[in-house]
């Protein structure tokens, strides 16, 4: 027998049954080297669990940042944190984001847009450029929003105006790496709930330093809220910005961390989506079926517009889940189309 590790067989069975697995199961899987034998084995559960869930189809999302300023969230890991950044302030203009909108849309196989700002944000801006996206996108393409600390009514606003859902976080060392607290953040996510919004959320941005337990106290506030979409995301070290020096975690341990997250989610009551960013062939095979395109602001990229630089294409995305395996493209009314090589060569994505 390869693995006797009885254990570990048993949290597996668990995982791969749609059970959820517990905290104490979640750190034990999480304490195997990534580069181990039983690290393949709980990755290729995750991966077997998610294609089997998920009909073996990939989902593409695409974000447009639509404004940078010297932020008030001051994250150390983000190049727009105030006290550190290098940038003024900027907004796209309405021209620049219709072209963007079409860009991630035009082939009809976005799954969702997401609009994003600063931490401080004017409604009326948001708002504007979610009227742009409704009158821009297909109907199959699902609307959300990646916004600041906002209280109920605010969110009530969103969803009137045809947004889905929201992506919030309570980062890892919030209001230690950050100057928010971690009690307004998981707030800002009842009040998106309450609202009747989706939640879209994550498990970021993970570095070298954070422990396991940190880790998997992190997945369970997702998890205990109800999320829609639960993620990965590593922290980039981003030249500039103060845990530069920290580094970075390797994309294999990423993917080990996707997978024992994805084995908890089996329970998650509102769970669709594991999602891995930013995108990657090794997490796309241990449980993630969901990557993200992005042009804009982003919080990872020095460059004002990352969209050619940092942020992905759509068109890479595509060949990304080709590559992975995957065989259909999920879109936002949750129909699936066939991700095939003739695809990829009509969407001019090989
Ligand atoms: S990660 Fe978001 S909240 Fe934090 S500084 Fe950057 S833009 Fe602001």
């Amino acid at each position: 027998m390869l693995c006797k590790d009885a254990r570990l067989l048993e949290i597996l069975e668990k995982g791969r049954n749609g059970e959820g697995i517990t905290k104490e199961e979640c750190i034990y899987l999480l304490e195997f080297d990534e580069h181990s034998f039983e690290s393949s084995l709980i990755r290729a559960t995750a991966n077997d669990l998610t294609r089997e869930r998920m009909d073996n189809a990939g989902v593409i999302l695409g974000q447009i940042g639509v404004e940078i300023s010297p932020c008030k969230g001051g994250c150390k890991f983000c190049t727009f944190g105030e006290g550190h950044t290098k940038f003024e302030s900027f907004s796209i203009s309405d021209e620049e984001l219709d072209q963007k909108i079409r860009d991630f849309t035009e082939g009809g196989d976005l799954y969702g847009l997401y609009l994003m700002t600063m931490h401080d944000f004017n409604l009326d801006v948001i708002l504007n450029a979610v009227e742009h996206a409704k009158r821009i996108a297909p109907p199959q393409t699902q609307i959300w929003v990646n916004v600041g600390d906002a209280p109920y009514s605010t969110f009530v606003e969103l969803k009137k105006a045809g947004v889905r859902g929201a992506y919030h976080v309570c980062r890892l060392r919030e209001g230690i790496d950050t100057n928010l607290d971690p009690k307004n953040r998981i707030k800002t996510m009842e009040n998106l709930l309450a609202a009747g919004l989706e939640l879209y959320t994550c498990c970021e941005p993970i570095g070298p330093e954070h422990t396991n337990e940190e880790l998997v106290d992190n997945f369970f506030i997702g998890i205990e809220l109800g999320c829609t979409q639960h993620a990965v995301m590593r922290r980039i070290a981003v030249k500039g910005a103060p845990l530069y020096s920290r580094g970075q975690i390797t994309e294999l341990r990423l993917a080990h961390i996707c997978a024992v997250l994805t084995l908890a989610l089996g329970r998650a009551k509102e769970f669709k989506f594991m999602s891995i960013h930013e995108p990657n062939q090794i997490g796309l095979a241990s449980g993630a079926n969901l990557i993200t395109a992005e042009s804009g602001a982003n919080p990872r990229d020095c460059n004002k517009d990352t969209k050619g630089n940092r942020g992905w294409s759509i068109e890479r995305c595509r060949k990304l889940l080709y590559d992975s395996g995957f065989t259909g493209i999920r879109l936002g009314d949750e129909s699936i189309i066939p991700l095939t090589f003739e695809y990829l060569e009509t969407t001019h994505s090989l």
